[in-house]
């Protein structure tokens, strides 16, 4: 794999030494953040492809240093940690963690998992968001396929719900009509392109205040369409 950014957050300087080494060694870019306030400073501002987050941090404990990077990312996060209790790693699942590893490790391990995690995540480095709000109405959480408009759901067809989630997740780009058939239906979809017309349509009946003049879908005359909404 070619060069990656990871993010250590630990504040046991010689552990950070020795993880910086590895790492560097390997030819990765290291962000190092000592506690966990400047961790989500660097998460939010950095294209970082895999976080190791420490469990007893100053100022914020890893645990909610996770929950609150769950709130804008989906990067791979290794936990760090002294404790072994096993609800103590069921729970750092829970909260979102890829994988968990308890102190000491060997360098052998922790990059044996980073390469395991790291191949479960092949759209690591693109931001994706679990829940976003599109508009001060609508809210879109990607794990449970549910868009809420002031809190009440709005029925989508699964295959709305995948057009609409492609144009979110590339919120600079505009997409034919036939990038989007691809995209989200896939290469056998045997739909003609212009049903993505009538499934835009539909969408924006469901989701904008005014259809005609749409906010979170716009097309782009001659080209197709784009996102319009928050990201
Ligand atoms: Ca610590």
């Amino acid at each position: 794999m070619s060069s990656r950014n990871i993010l250590i957050v630990e504040d046991e300087l010689k552990l950070v030494e020795v993880l910086k080494a590895n790492f560097e060694h390997k030819g990765d870019r290291v962000f190092v953040a000592h506690d966990g306030l400047s961790a989500l400073d660097i998460a939010r501002s950095e294209d970082i492809d895999l976080v190791l987050l420490d469990w007893m941090l100053p100022l914020m404990s890893g645990d909610v240093v996770l929950q609150n990077l769950r709130n804008f990312s989906r990067v791979p996060v290794i936990m760090l940690t002294a404790r072994s209790g096993e609800s103590d790693i069921v729970d750092g699942l829970k909260l979102g963690s890829d994988d968990y590893l308890t102190k000491p490790f060997s360098l052998k391990e922790l990059n044996a998992r980073i390469e395991a995690v790291l191949r479960r995540s092949p759209e690591s480095n693109q931001p994706i968001y679990q829940k976003l709000k599109l508009d001060d109405r609508l809210t879109i959480d990607f794990d449970s396929h549910r868009i809420t408009c002031n809190q009440e759901i709005v029925h989508l067809t699964p295959n709305e719900f995948k057009l609409l989630t492609i144009l979110i997740k590339h919120p600079q780009r505009v997409f034919t009509r036939e990038e989007l058939v691809t995209s989200a239906f896939g290469d056998d979809f045997d739909g003609f392109d212009r049903t993505v017309d009538t499934h835009i349509k539909n969408l924006r009946m469901k989701l904008e205040v005014d259809p005609k003049q749409p906010k979170i879908i716009i097309t782009v005359f001659g080209v197709g369409y784009r996102y319009g909404g928050n990201v």
